[in-house]
């Protein structure tokens, strides 16, 4: 199993294989089980379903790592579209980014200048939501954070478990009153900064969560966020929560779109807040293959879509 996480891992950085392989047409119809389609107008479709049965939704475009300045000023444009849509639409929905997507590669302050100018144009109060990127990135992306959060109120980040670092990271932030997204981390990482156990990962995982709805967390102002799909996880969770008083509507549970689609329905229908993360955009490569890499027999799905 962990052989194939890192050979899809490997493959996710590919650009060969990212070339050829986005052509097959049974390999884009896999891909339709996790977006439900290329185009903002699906993610809006997709959004007004899902809110029509009690879920929130966060939108994000696919594409990281650009090159060109231009094109990070194109993807600040489309969001700032997005950003309207949403408010003329009265969807319960935020944007999530990356800092690569924003030309982070290119020039730090171009990229931070970028980011504040989405955050700006976020309707009143409406978290935008900075993903974490492979590890190299976290000291700048938490650096950035801090500058945008003395800025904002309306801006969170997206910290991962699997890092040894990550205690200590959330720890210097909850002074901030942050919004904070925990995920379990979806990069290839060495052993020396990343748990290499699965079930290290998800006990840190419950621990950085438990103190993220921990009394004098959410005193501080922290705006949680789970991001996980794991039952067993999240019905710990909800244990804690209940135990520390934190109120229901008062932290949000985050799933992808198209996984575990039987348990985001039943959070929002017990009265828990639940959001969706759906992507879209023609650049889902690399994306894709850790959402194979997270869960290797979804590689079956790919297989039955070559045979039909
Ligand atoms: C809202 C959200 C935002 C995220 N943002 C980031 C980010 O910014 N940076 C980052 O590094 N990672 C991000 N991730 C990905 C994350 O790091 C994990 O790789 C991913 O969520 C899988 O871990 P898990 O917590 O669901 O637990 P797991 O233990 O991996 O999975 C628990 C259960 O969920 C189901 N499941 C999980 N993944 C899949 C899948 N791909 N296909 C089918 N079923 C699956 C299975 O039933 C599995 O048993 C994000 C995840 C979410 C939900």
């Amino acid at each position: 199993m962990a052989i194939m996480r890192t050979i899809l891992l490997k493959g996710a950085e590919n650009q060969w294989l990212h070339q050829r392989a986005s052509h097959y047409r049974f390999v884009r119809r896999a891909v339709r089980r996790f977006m439900p389609g290329e185009r903002l107008e699906d993610a809006i479709e997709a959004a007004q379903l899902l809110r029509d049965r009690g879920l929130n939704t966060i939108f994000t475009r696919l594409g990281e790592n650009l090159t060109e300045r231009s094109q990070a000023t194109a993807v600040v444009e489309h969001y700032v579209e997005v950003l309207q849509r949403i408010t003329a639409l009265s969807l319960p929905t935020v944007i999530s980014i990356k800092l690569t997507q924003l030309g982070l590669d290119l020039d730090r302050e171009f990229c931070f200048q970028n980011l504040c100018r989405l955050v700006e144009a976020a309707p009143q109060g409406d978290i935008v939501w900075i993903d974490m990127e492979s590890s190299p990135y976290v000291d700048v992306t938490l650096e950035l954070y801090r500058r945008a959060r003395a800025k904002y109120e309306n801006v969170g980040v997206c910290l991962q478990a699997y890092l040894y670092r990550t205690a200590k990271d959330l720890e210097s932030l909850l002074p901030l009153g942050p919004g904070i997204r925990l995920v379990k981390g979806a990069y290839k990482e060495p052993p020396e900064i990343a748990f290499p156990q699965k079930s290290d990962v998800d006990e840190n995982y419950f621990k950085l969560a438990s103190t993220m709805l921990s009394e004098s967390a959410q005193k501080q102002g922290m705006r949680a966020v789970i991001g996980t799909h794991d039952p067993k996880l999240i019905h710990r969770l909800q244990a804690v929560a209940t135990q520390n008083g934190v109120r229901k509507d008062s932290f949000e549970f985050h799933m992808l779109y198209g996984i575990q689609r039987a348990l985001q329905l039943r959070l929002a229908a017990d009265g828990w807040r639940a959001g969706v993360l759906i992507s879209y955009g023609k650049d889902w490569f690399p994306w894709y293959m850790r959402r194979l890499a997270e869960r290797p027999a979804n590689l079956f799905f790919v297989l039955r879509n070559i045979i039909g």
